[in-house]
């Protein structure tokens, strides 16, 4: 089964266009990051895409910079001026314009989080990329690279119920397409070249197929769907927005996988879901962000939330008390946390035979004075926390 939103539009151009346009390129697909564009468009040209690159921006920065993430508007206007291509179309190809679905952009910066990065402002390696061997078969001699092959909560093929890789399997290294090699002994590049590793050669179409678990499936297929739809169905919640869904899943990510405090309860689940990889969870450094764990271990966090997300809150809830997790080690002042999460926080596990600390008494405090948009005392905040268990 093929992606229904990678079906090529037929682009008309019209006669004032022909005269102005210097370079005539296939639209993107729907779903293609616009690296992946322009290399698959420069490739049908027999040429190197930073080549294509070159021309069609005027310059050569542009693609060493993450253009999947962000693209400056002087450029989106000088694409244009050379391609004729609508500039909506382009801007609305980069996560920057178009990740509302998975994150609350504060336009502040390009930072669109999720998205994996690819390293390439650091040397350090990074596996920012991953595919799925059984889209680019059926590709067929247009291969191309979907944009949710670089969000961090896809680990497996939403359509094909396969595991997802994000390096190559013969030489290790990352899946990198701006950086493709032509075929030993030909001319010109091939539009094929883009499935094969940019380091080996190796055809990632032959890359082994790997079945997923049905809990894997199933989460991917809750982040894709809330993902590209902006609402949905996760265990026995309903989101009619699904920022609030991935805002608090990242959080539990973050705890659950990142933090130091959330390593007994990961432990616990671990052994619960008798997960069996192999992580160096304690390799991690401090506060890393979900998007740049390797794909294991967040393969694993994700099964995990899945599990939770069953039934929640309870299961949740019963975890933190036979792992003494209280409340106030999840919460933290700086970050915010949507309300199907922090109610959970206040109104759950905090009553474990656990005495409520200081932190989370000021925390109790700072929560109701933020609702109430007023100053109150704690006996006030003891009233409320009555009452609402009360309307429980
Ligand atoms: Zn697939
Ligand atoms: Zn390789």
């Amino acid at each position: 089964m093929k992606s229904g939103t990678s079906i090529k539009k037929e682009r008309v151009i019209e006669a004032h266009e022909i005269k102005t346009i210097r370079y005539l390129l296939d639209l993107p697909f729907n779903d293609e990051l616009v690296s992946s564009w322009i290399a698959r468009n420069a490739l049908q040209y027999g040429i190197k895409p930073s080549q294509l690159s070159t021309l069609i921006f005027e310059d050569t920065d542009t693609w060493k910079g993450d253009i999947d993430v962000f693209l400056n508007p002087k450029k989106i206007t000088t694409l244009n001026k050379n391609t004729g291509i609508d500039e909506n179309k382009i801007q609305s190809q980069t996560f920057y314009a178009s990740c509302s679905y998975f994150y609350n952009q504060t336009e502040k910066t390009p930072q669109v989080k999720w998205v994996m990065p690819l390293g390439v402002r650091t040397r350090k390696k990074s596996f920012g990329l991953q595919y799925c061997p059984c889209c680019l078969s059926e590709d067929g001699n247009q291969p191309y690279f979907r944009k949710s092959w670089r969000l961090g909560f896809m680990t497996c093929c939403p359509f094909h119920s396969v595991q997802m890789h994000d390096r190559c399997p013969k030489c290790h290294n990352p899946i990198d397409i701006k950086r493709l090699q032509k075929h030993k002994g030909e001319i010109l590049y091939h539009p094929e070249d883009i499935a094969y590793c940019s380091k080996c050669g190796f055809d990632l179409r032959k890359t082994q197929y790997i079945d997923v678990s049905s809990e894997e499936y199933g989460i991917n297929r809750v982040n894709f769907i809330q993902s590209t739809t902006g609402y949905g169905k996760a265990g026995n919640l309903d989101f009619c927005y699904s920022n609030l869904y991935f805002e608090g899943i990242r959080r539990l990510l973050s705890f659950v996988v990142c933090s130091s405090n959330g390593k007994r309860l990961f432990v616990h689940l671990k052994r619960e879901l008798q997960l069996q990889q192999m992580h160096h969870r304690e390799a991690l450094g401090h506060n890393i962000e979900p998007e740049r764990l390797g794909i294991n271990l967040r393969r694993t966090g994700f099964i995990m939330i899945y599990h939770l997300l069953q039934d929640w809150p309870e299961t949740f809830v019963n975890s933190c008390k036979i792992t003494d997790t209280s409340s106030h080690m999840i919460k933290t002042p700086y970050l915010e946390f949507p309300f199907w999460v922090s109610d959970t926080f206040f109104f759950n596990i905090h009553e474990h035979r656990f005495l409520t600390c200081d932190t989370e008494k000021k925390n109790i405090i700072n929560y109701f004075q933020t609702r109430l948009k007023k100053k109150i005392n704690l006996n006030q905040a003891v009233r409320l926390v009555k009452n609402l268990r009360e309307t429980n």
